[in-house]
């Protein structure tokens, strides 16, 4: 791991929170066609913007390629051999969505190494937190199948090295992406080990993600689904953060929380309903790290996700990493829930009260 220092010569504070990113360039070498949302371009913004925006020190975490069995912690055998088949080939579907170039491959293999090198830099405590700065993206993607943009489930397959390889014995891994993970939720829903929590609009791409979907055997009450009408804003979002899953975070005592970040639920997203803004996704950062910092000295990991305005997300990007790195205050947004956030909430909260004291 190799420090970074953008901007001016500005020293290091020993008392600031010390984050880092993964930014690679390999990462824009995947395509699915020059008019797919999921483009190299969102990843050239934001790393334009950390180049240019960014004036406070980022420790920078060099990705590799996950091995294969690293990819299989979470994927059969089968979905591994189909995406190794399409290397070196211009052009295959997996999905109606979904579809992989020559180089998508070895792109979804950095995408996973770059999540597991930088769950390691957390864990083993070289920084507070990181922010993976990946692609293709992959909580969609399923034991056995690629969809939803997604090939190998990046954030799975960091979970399961932290539990395998690191000893860590409860992750939460919290999703504010505005899709349902459903690979996410499919990879862990019989266990207690990984507690997912995700929010997202609903109905919508890609069905799951119901109240009544809470685990499965030995897993039951460690899925945890807040679908939301479109709409949500700032302090919708922050309201469910502080009143539904602070109390299961505080409770379950994670040793790290991971975050499937996707910037679909800015307010100019092309494909979402939802009103975050900016700041917002500031707001959101800042109440996961209380969580972490009250239940796990404070390991986080961000896990990028989606999001298809490609300034809205640069922005949003910019927030989180001002909050980790202590470089912002925390925003004005209030936390409490609206009458009408009340309302829509109401048989959720009789769902989760089954499991969890909220
Ligand atoms: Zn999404």
């Amino acid at each position: 791991m190799e420090t970074v220092l953008p901007g001016k010569n500005r020293m290091t504070d020993p008392h600031r929170p010390r984050t880092g990113v993964v930014t690679d360039g390999r990462y824009l070498d995947h395509t699915m066609g020059g008019f797919h949302v999921e483009s190299p371009e969102r990843l050239e913004a934001i790393y334009a913007m950390i180049e240019q925006e960014i004036t406070f020190p980022l420790d920078h975490i060099t990705p590799r390629p996950a091995s294969r069995e690293e990819i299989l912690f979470v994927h059969t055998e089968e979905h591994f051999t189909i995406l190794q088949q399409t290397a070196g080939r211009e052009y295959i579907m997996l999905d109606p969505d979904t579809s992989t170039c020559a180089k998508s491959f070895d792109t979804a293999l950095l995408a996973a190494g770059g999540a597991i090198e930088a769950a390691d830099a957390v864990m083993l405590g070289d920084i507070e937190s990181a922010f993976a700065l990946i692609r293709p993206p992959g909580h969609h993607s399923e034991a056995a199948r690629a969809m939803g943009f997604c090939l190998f489930n990046n954030i799975a397959v960091a979970a399961e090295h932290l539990l395998r390889v690191r000893g860590c014995r409860k992750i939460l891994i919290v999703d504010w992406d505005l899709h349902h993970g459903n690979g996410t939720q499919h990879s862990f829903e019989h266990r207690p080990d990984v507690l997912y929590f995700s929010t997202h609009q609903f109905p919508h791409y890609p069905g799951t993600g119901r109240w009544s979907e809470k685990g499965q055997g030995e897993g039951k009450g460690f899925t945890l689904n807040v679908p939301l009408s479109p709409g949500k804003d700032d302090r919708d979002y922050r309201a469910v953060f502080r009143h539904i899953l602070r109390p299961v975070c505080l409770a379950y005592e994670p040793d790290i929380i991971l975050v499937s970040a996707g910037f679909d639920i800015h307010v100019n997203d092309p494909l979402g309903g939802m009103r975050v803004t900016d700041a917002g996704f500031g707001a959101l950062a800042r109440e996961l790290m209380d969580m972490a910092e009250q239940t796990c000295g404070g390991k986080l990991l961000f896990v990028l996700e989606g999001g298809y305005n490609l300034i809205g997300q640069s922005r949003g990007v910019r927030h989180v990493l001002q909050q980790l790195a202590g470089e912002a205050m925390n925003p004005d947004i209030p936390a409490d829930i609206s009458p009408l956030l009340e309302q829509e909430l109401q048989p959720g909260f009789r769902t989760i009260r089954e499991n969890w004291d909220i």
